[in-house]
């Protein structure tokens, strides 16, 4: 929609990014991941820090707030290799390396090819998995046959930011640029090569009601449960600048309920088979994240991150707490009182 992304442009206007050297990452840490099936290793994550995701640079996605930490000029090739030489101190020969770089890996203007191919080179000499995420425009047959090459029979994964599978609620509240059609067909090329796929569906999109936004989210798991293997749950946190942030400070909009975020991985874990379903609440617990009522929200987030690794849904059993009443009626009331119930 035209108006959404001339909205979602015109908060970036009077941005001013924060000078930074070029030369630093943005931060590297281990953490417990999956492997393969059930095998939980410690992971390496690494997230550059480039120009910014090509999408945010021109509008950009109505929850992201990564371009406050994007350069939003050049960062050279030999800035990168630094930034990767700095966090590789830190790596200690784990099997799964994770990389982010706040948009998209496979974007020649993020990442030139000989960057690309320097690093995952260096990391597939000792990791069993590689993963990175990007948009659906940036995965070519020529981008990815060269990938292949490096990564000969290990693990290559990709992560692509779908949000939902409804086409309407992606270009009318999320302003994401691509189609269902995109993802799918990008989705083919990477299966081709036999590389894994990670899909990330959004919770609680802007304009949604609790209810509805728990319906597309189940709705998104049922028409890509054939394709992805795994499906990650991000629930939408409110970052700065961004349309999210501008609906929030005027009470239009309230992150989702931990309630619903556990009610969509149970869902979601009964109706497909072999899809890992994971869900990382970033700023969970948080008023500007997911959240119940602050007494329980750290047992809900302890629980979705056990789930997240282990895949049982069992865990759920022991969750309990006095605002699920609250929840419940929210889910009752919100279509008649939309914009005027978002903290009860
Ligand atoms: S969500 Fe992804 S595609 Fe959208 S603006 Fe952010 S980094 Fe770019
Ligand atoms: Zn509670």
């Amino acid at each position: 929609m035209k108006e959404l992304s001339e909205f979602c442009r015109n908060l970036k206007k009077d941005f001013t990014p924060k000078t930074r050297d070029p030369a630093k990452p943005v931060r590297c840490w281990s953490e417990k991941d999956v492997l393969n099936n059930d095998d939980v290793v410690d992971t390496f994550v690494i997230i550059f820090r480039t120009r910014g995701c090509s999408w945010a640079l021109n509008s950009g996605c109505s929850m992201c707030g990564y371009f406050n930490d994007s350069m939003w000029k050049t960062v050279t090739d030999t800035d990168l290799l630094k930034q990767f030489d700095t966090m590789m101190e830190s790596y200690s020969d784990q099997k799964f390396v994770k990389i982010f770089n706040s948009g998209s890996f496979l974007d020649d203007n993020e990442v030139k090819p000989g960057v690309r191919n320097k690093i995952l080179h260096r990391i597939f000499e000792t990791a069993e998995k590689v993963s990175v995420e990007s948009r659906p425009e940036y995965i070519t047959n020529s981008r990815l046959s060269e990938i292949k090459k490096i990564s000969k029979s290990k693990i290559f994964e990709i992560g692509v930011g779908l949000e939902t599978a409804n086409d309407f609620i992606r270009e009318q509240a999320i302003n994401k640029g691509f189609t269902f059609q995109d993802y799918k067909k990008a989705t083919e090329k990477l299966k081709k090569q036999g590389f894994k796929l990670k899909t990330y569906v959004l919770i609680k999109p802007p304009f949604l009601t609790e209810k509805k936004s728990i319906e597309d989210a189940e709705g998104t798991v049922e028409k890509i449960k054939t394709i992805a293997d795994t499906i990650s749950f991000n629930p939408t946190n409110i970052q700065r600048n961004t349309l999210v942030d501008y609906l929030w400070y005027r009470k239009q909009y309230r992150p989702a309920w931990l309630w619903s975020v556990v009610e969509i991985l149970k869902q979601s874990k009964k109706t497909t088979k072999d899809v890992r379903i994971k869900c990382d609440v970033v700023g969970g617990g948080s008023i500007r994240g997911a959240h119940n009522c602050k007494a329980c929200d750290h047992k809900f987030l302890d629980t979705i991150a056990d789930f997240s690794l282990h895949q049982d849904t069992k865990v759920f059993n022991k969750l309990e707490c006095e605002c699920y009443d609250k929840w419940q009626d929210l889910l009752d009331v919100e279509d008649i009182g939309f914009g005027s119930i978002i903290e009860i």
